[in-house]
């Protein structure tokens, strides 16, 4: 991939998941690399597999719904490498399925703090230094869920697709600046973001409780196809769950100078759902 070696690179929610596999990815192609993530362990291990293959990282707890915390890892970034080329805004959870009615004000605040707040926190601390810099390039993690609707996910969806407008209004102010401003859209892929959920299952009517019982039986499904690569998914055109690295992949050209004039733009990584 063209531009990426000897350059620095900033990944949320590196600690798994999409984000640890954007971040060895970044190493592999020759970029210093800030492990940013709120799980100290998850991050500390992504950069031993990083510096065991050779390359170079350094681990940076952040929690990017507190906007402190993410300033304090933008300056950690150029404190340790002196600049930032590359920022890939990734970290985020996923609720439980829940009809709209059933998600507590409290459960909506955090998804969006984290989803879409976190975002735009993290790129208003790397903006600036991308801007003194004159050059850099962004890429945030949005989800099929940005791009249609989702029952039972309004919260998530409505995170997904505020991503998927910031991503587009961030691109046009920095567009003559040298900075490009991208976003992926994952489909169903391997990770362990299913550990995470909040939500509030107990909290719809019965029709909703129902739903949500069969929805989470479909996710039970997806993940144990996840782990054994069945695939056999009647909603994925290719037919098989994403591997991180897929989604990785997407990242290192948004970045690689083989993309210099895209911007603005949420490419799916999603095995032809978006087409569907
Ligand atoms: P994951 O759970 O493996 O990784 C998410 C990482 O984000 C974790 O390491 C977690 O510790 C971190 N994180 C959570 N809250 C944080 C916070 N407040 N501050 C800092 N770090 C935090 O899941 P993943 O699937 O790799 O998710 C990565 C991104 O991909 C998310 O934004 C998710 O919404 C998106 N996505 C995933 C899928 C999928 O099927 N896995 C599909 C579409 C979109």
């Amino acid at each position: 991939m063209k531009g990426l070696a000897g350059k620095t690179a900033l990944v949320t929610g590196a600690g798994s998941g999409i984000g640890r596999a954007s971040a060895l990815r970044f190493a592999e192609e020759g970029a210093n690399v800030v492990v940013a993530d709120i799980d100290v362990d998850g991050g500390r291990e992504t950069v031993e597999l990083i510096e065991d293959a050779g390359g170079d990282a350094v681990f940076v707890e952040v929690d990017v719904s507190d906007t402190a915390s993410v300033e304090r890892m933008v300056e950690a970034t150029v404190e340790t490498y002196g600049r930032l080329d590359f920022a890939h805004n990734n970290a985020g959870i996923l609720t439980d399925f829940v009809e709209t009615t059933g998600i507590s004000e409290a459960n909506w605040d955090r998804i969006v703090d984290i989803n879409l707040k976190g975002v735009w926190t993290c790129m208003k601390a790397e903006l600036q230094v991308m801007e003194r810099q004159g050059s850099g390039a962004i890429v945030n993690t949005a989800s099929e869920a940005g791009l249609v609707g989702m029952g039972g996910l309004s919260s998530y969806s409505a995170s997904k697709h505020g991503v998927v407008g910031l991503t587009k209004s961030v691109a046009l102010e920095y567009a003559e600046r040298d900075i490009r401003v991208n976003a992926i859209a994952p489909g169903p892929t391997k990770t362990n973001i299913q550990s995470g959920i909040v939500g509030d299952s107990g909290g719809s009517s019965i029709l909703g409780r129902i739903r949500t019982v069969v929805q989470m039986a479909k996710m039970a499904l997806w993940s144990l196809r996840a782990e054994f690569d069945t695939s056999a998914m009647q909603d994925v055109p290719m037919d098989r769950i994403a591997d991180p690295e897929e989604m990785a992949g997407a990242v290192a050209f948004l970045c690689s100078t083989d993309a210099s004039y895209i911007t603005g733009v949420t490419i799916p990584v999603d095995g032809g759902q978006a087409a569907d």
